[in-house]
């Protein structure tokens, strides 16, 4: 591996605490140094000599920080929000940037059960009217949450292991999530119903969506005027999908009979009117904060980075399309071979390149194929920039390329081919292949002509007028330099058509060979392309 230590380690640096069981499987494979605090110029600094980068919120890291890591392959965020990195210059840097969003989810669920019983029995103005002195039974009258409903927004990991806690307390839970199938759902024992339903049947709602566009103030005015009279109301997930405002004045008309919130539009909360409204319970952002969370965040995104940096596919990366390892697994050998089709074609194209064409036929076609574009982008652009899968789509992006897709079921007799097309001011060349058996891989066309060829080390591409005396004397040329020729395919139109020749070659071939090869008579064109 490049930048790695003299033992041969890579370097990583701690800038916010993590618990000591992440450090432990940190330095398991690496040499881990921790420094906290540091300013941005003083990060800046330190950073050149490390592989990755490990944070929590406290450090931010800036391009500045992105742009001085000329190492740097990876930034690890021990828990969910990656809004303290600047996502978009690590992906142009090509930095990996990871997260461990499910290393919160049963403390985050945890806490949103124990806040909604809190509410149902009002524990902490109970707990707060005792210690002040006083004993009144009677205004801290509960009420049950067995054989209630409880309306979730948001069914996602959180959304879910609520769901099941919920379920276990006898309540009866409905949700809204667009994004959720009706069989997960079912498989939850949670009934999949639309918003104004949820907002409607709930006499608890919590709420557990990203903040987005789409979500910011959801629930709002409109909302809270659908539901229930007396809702209780909770919001773990992020300050502003609930509007604060509307809240206070729901329950100000006594609309909403309580809420508890974590999770503020502002933190800390300042000069919030939630916090002196006495039906309203809150705690500081405290979701996340337990022993087990933090140690799973942390020896999570240990276990991650040490992917990341072996070149291993990871879970949770936020500036690369994730793809299931079961899934992964199926289409392997197709990333093998897009990337080698794009290096390929890379070598056998000359002028500007305006666009390229990425064709999936077949069996391929019906898969999660975003991958194997990228891996062909990557393998494409590798020839004219330092690439990799986090940045190629950006890298073709500002080097001008369009890219486009096409998918077909017919896949002309292979079960399966995938295909590049590259224009450049002056060309247009087209290379397919095929993955045969497990793992055999073949560039089955060039240009439309029908070929065999294994697409690995030297390979020789020549364009020809099919006759006779062309083979032969190529051949010649090459024996003559000693360059021996492992396999050669031939590919024409028609007798006599144009013509393509592929000759895998076991040593390199001198540009003064290629030009006695092109002197060949019928030859037009020759490249070497190496893989
Ligand atoms: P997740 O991505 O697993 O689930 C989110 C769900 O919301 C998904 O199922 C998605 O389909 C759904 N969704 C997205 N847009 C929607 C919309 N417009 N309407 C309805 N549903 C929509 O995320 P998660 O891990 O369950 O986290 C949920 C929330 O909890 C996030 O906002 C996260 O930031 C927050 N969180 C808070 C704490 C805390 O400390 N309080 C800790 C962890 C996570």
């Amino acid at each position: 591996m490049s930048g790695t230590s003299e033992r041969g380690k890579p370097k990583i640096l701690v800038t916010d605490p993590i618990s000591e069981e992440g450090l432990k499987r940190l330095r398991e494979f690496a040499e881990v140094d921790i420094a906290l605090r540091l300013g941005e110029g003083e990060l800046a600094e330190k950073i050149r000599d490390y592989d990755a980068l490990i944070v929590r919120s406290g450090t931010q890291v800036t391009r500045k920080i992105i742009e001085a890591g000329r190492k740097l392959k990876v930034i690890g965020r021990a828990g969910v929000g990656v809004d303290n990195i600047d996502v978009e210059a690590a992906t142009e840097y090509g930095v990996l940037v990871i997260n461990a969003p499910e290393a919160n989810t049963i403390s985050a669920a945890e806490h949103t059960v124990a806040l909604l019983l809190s509410l149902a029995r009002k524990i902490p103005q109970a707990n707060k009217s005792l210690k002040a002195g006083e004993w009144d039974r009677r205004k801290y009258m509960g009420v049950e949450v067995r054989g209630k409903t409880l309306g979730i927004i948001g069914l996602g990991r959180i959304g879910a292991e609520v769901a099941r806690m919920a379920l276990g307390l006898g309540m009866k839970v409905v949700a809204y999530d667009p994004y959720v199938s009706q069989e997960r759902a079912k498989e939850l024992g949670v009934s999949l119903l639309p918003f104004d339903e949820v907002l409607k049947a709930a006499d608890f709602l919590t709420v557990h969506v990203p903040l987005t566009d789409e979500t910011y103030h959801m629930i709002s005015d409109r909302e809270f005027e659908m539901m229930k009279d007396g809702v209780r109301i909770i919001n773990t997930a992020r300050g502003g999908v609930i509007d604060e405002a509307a809240l206070v004045r729901a329950i100000k008309s006594g609309k909403v009979a309580g809420a508890a919130i974590d999770v503020f539009e502002k933190e800390p909360p300042r000069d919030n009117e939630l916090l002196k409204l006495e039906e309203v319970i809150v705690t500081p952002h405290l979701g996340a904060s337990t022993e087990e969370a933090q140690r799973s965040v942390a020896v999570v995104i240990a276990e991650e980075v040490q992917r990341a940096l072996r070149g291993e596919p990871v879970k949770n990366a936020v500036n690369l399309v994730y793809v299931p390892a079961e899934i992964l697994d199926a289409i392997r050998p197709f990333l093998t071979l897009a990337e080698r089709l794009g290096k390929f074609t890379a070598q056998i194209i000359s002028g500007r390149i305006e666009s390229v064409d990425i064709s999936y036929q077949g069996e391929v076609a019906t898969k999660d194929t975003r991958l194997i574009g990228i891996a062909m982008l990557k393998g494409f652009l590798s020839q004219f920039a330092d690439v990799n899968y986090v940045n190629a789509q950006l890298i073709a992006r500002k080097m001008g390329i369009r890219v486009t897709e096409t998918k077909t079921e017919d896949a002309e007799n292979f079960s399966s081919l995938i295909g590049i097309t590259v224009k450049t001011d002056n060309v247009e060349r087209t290379v397919a292949g095929t993955v045969f058996g497990k793992n055999d891989l073949r560039i089955v066309k060039i240009d439309g002509y029908r070929v065999d060829a294994v697409p690995s080390g030297y390979m020789l591409i020549c364009s020809y007028i099919d006759k006779p005396r062309v083979i032969g004397p190529v051949g010649v040329i090459l024996g003559d330099h000693g360059i021996n020729i492992a396999a050669m395919q031939v590919g024409r139109e028609k007798i006599g058509g144009r013509a393509v020749m592929v000759l895998n070659v076991d040593n390199p071939v001198s540009e003064d060979v290629l030009e006695k090869v092109k002197t060949v008579d019928g030859i037009s064109d020759v490249k070497l392309v190496k893989l």
